[in-house]
């Protein structure tokens, strides 16, 4: 592969009071940092980049993500949840995607990230009705095409609905509660084989660029065998471990009314299954004693502040976890939650929200910390070494910032304006793994305009299909309706949202 120089360039550096170094040159190869120094020569071949008025820093890192609904932005209001969920991805036949389909919705996202200055991703990438070998590769196969990094996960959920939820079961009237509690699209074993299609035919793939990792999607949404047994599947490849956990108030009451008073933390901690691998998504209804297990398991936590106001879940607890040494990533979540696939707006929200936190300000988010989390959390969350740094040998996972543009326009602050100022807008250049993917605002390695067009087309031809999808499912709202009523009314002892007698 061919080498970048970039030349007088400002890099990134949080260590340093201005957040940059003074002007230095850079050296790519073989897909890494190589060289770092004052002034460096040209190689033979090598491609040269004016780094004069620029800032290079580390690609940011999307730590939680499913593009499996990357083509249903803007397509439901705000719901808490567990009625989000009913329509967001209800195991129907009518809308079994093909593999052109999951290969343009994955796309969607790559496009957008790419552009932004998101380098990689970890896609917990969920399947409805169920996965396929080819729907896997589909969506694998987008990630290669594009150039980004990714971990990619088989999202499913592997027991009945009824298992999944605290009431449900005496809500229901029973032909309903028949229909929901027969088990989930694909077993145990099945699913279990195609973690091995996806690990034999892309863990390494595009030389170590798409990954495999591994996705409970929720310790409440599998048996413990199978959740065992997708331990087992981390351990022996060293695979991260997706799992949310305690994302809403109602499954901290699912933790009263079906674990015998256990949260789920402590469900998956009893089961042994807590680890340096884990990645905790979302978090935010966890106690002192949750906040101590996932300290001591050494767990990560994946929070996704725009998704978590989008469905009104809380506020995650930001300050304890930086106090008890969790290391947290940010994450989008979902084009369905968000609705933008933009890490800029995360962080900034990131920064913004905590505040409310504390009466002590001493005790907010600095942007140093908010910046951090998009970086070299984002990467040790992906168990890369090196990944989110400009270090030496770290990937070669970069942008190139414009300090002309307006967000730094005049420049006051530099990691401030980074998390406040900046939505994307002066990301001039993305390389992955040493190769420029995308530049000046346009994807590189794909013909954009022509996959945008395919999937405007394609999507619309799909409306029919999830407007039926969502009347089927809106039969089952008043029910779920009720569950969230019974979760509201249940009383527990902390609280993650405004109290709305505030008002
Ligand atoms: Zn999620």
């Amino acid at each position: 592969m061919t080498g970048t120089l970039f030349r007088n360039v400002r890099l990134f550096d949080l260590d340093t009071p201005g957040g940059m170094s003074p002007r230095r040159d850079l050296r790519v190869a073989n897909g890494h940092i190589a060289e770092i120094a004052s002034a460096l020569e040209p190689g033979a071949g090598e491609i040269v980049i004016d780094g004069n008025g620029k800032l290079l820093m580390p690609g940011l890192i999307n730590g939680h993500f499913h593009s499996a609904v990357n083509h249903m932005k803007g397509r439901l209001p705000s719901l808490p949840l567990e009625v989000f969920m009913l329509y967001e991805c209800p195991e129907l036949d009518v809308l079994r995607p093909t593999p052109r389909e999951a290969y343009l919705r994955t796309m969607l996202g790559c496009i957008e990230m790419l552009r932004s200055g998101t380098t990689s991703v970890q896609d917990d990438c969920f399947f409805v009705p169920a996965p396929t070998p080819e729907i896997i590769d589909a969506v694998a196969q987008a990630y290669e095409d594009s150039g980004m990094r990714v971990r990619l996960a088989l999202d499913q959920p592997e027991v009945s609905e009824l298992d999944k939820l605290p009431f449900l079961r005496d809500l229901l009237p029973e032909d309903v509660r028949r229909a929901l509690a027969k088990p989930a699209g694909a077993p145990a074993t099945e699913l279990l084989s195609l973690y091995d299609h996806l690990i034999t035919r892309w863990h390494g793939a595009a030389d170590g660029r798409i990954k495999a990792a591994v996705s409970c999607s929720a310790p409440q949404r599998v048996s413990p065998d199978y959740f065992v047994q997708l331990d087992d599947l981390s351990l022996r490849h060293d695979l991260p471990f997706y799992a949310h956990m305690l994302e809403t108030r109602l499954q901290r009451v699912f933790g009263d009314v079906c674990l015998g008073g256990r949260s789920l933390v402590r469900y998956t901690h009893d089961l042994g299954l807590l680890s340096e691998r884990m990645n905790v998504i979302h978090a935010i209804w966890v106690d002192d004693t949750d906040l101590d297990l996932l300290a001591d398991a050494g767990a990560m936590v994946a929070h996704n502040p725009n998704s978590n106001l989008r469905l009104g879940s809380g506020v995650m607890r930001w300050r304890d976890m930086h106090d008890k040494g969790i290391p947290v990533c940010l994450g989008v979540d979902e084009a369905i939650a968000d609705d933008a696939i933009n890490m800029w707006s995360v962080m900034k929200t990131a920064a913004s929200i905590h505040t409310l936190s504390h009466w002590d300000y001493e005790l907010w988010p600095s942007a140093q910390e908010v910046l951090r989390a998009a970086t070299q959390a984002g990467g040790r969350a992906m168990r890369e070494p090196g990944l989110g740094t400009l270090c030496r040998g770290a990937p070669a996972d970069l942008i190139l910032l414009d300090l002309n543009a307006l967000p730094f326009v005049p420049l006051n602050n530099l990691p401030r304006q980074l998390v406040h100022c900046e939505l994307g807008q002066s990301v001039r250049m993305t390389m992955v793994a040493g190769r420029i993917v995308a530049r000046d605002g346009q994807v590189a390695t794909v013909d954009e305009a022509a996959l945008l067009s395919e999937a405007a087309a394609f999507f619309a031809g799909k409306q029919k299909a999830m407007d039926l999808a969502d009347a089927r499912m809106a039969q089952l709202l008043p029910y779920y309706r009720d569950m969230y009523e019974l979760a509201g009314q249940h009383n527990l002892s902390l609280e993650r949202r405004l109290p709305e007698n505030l008002r």
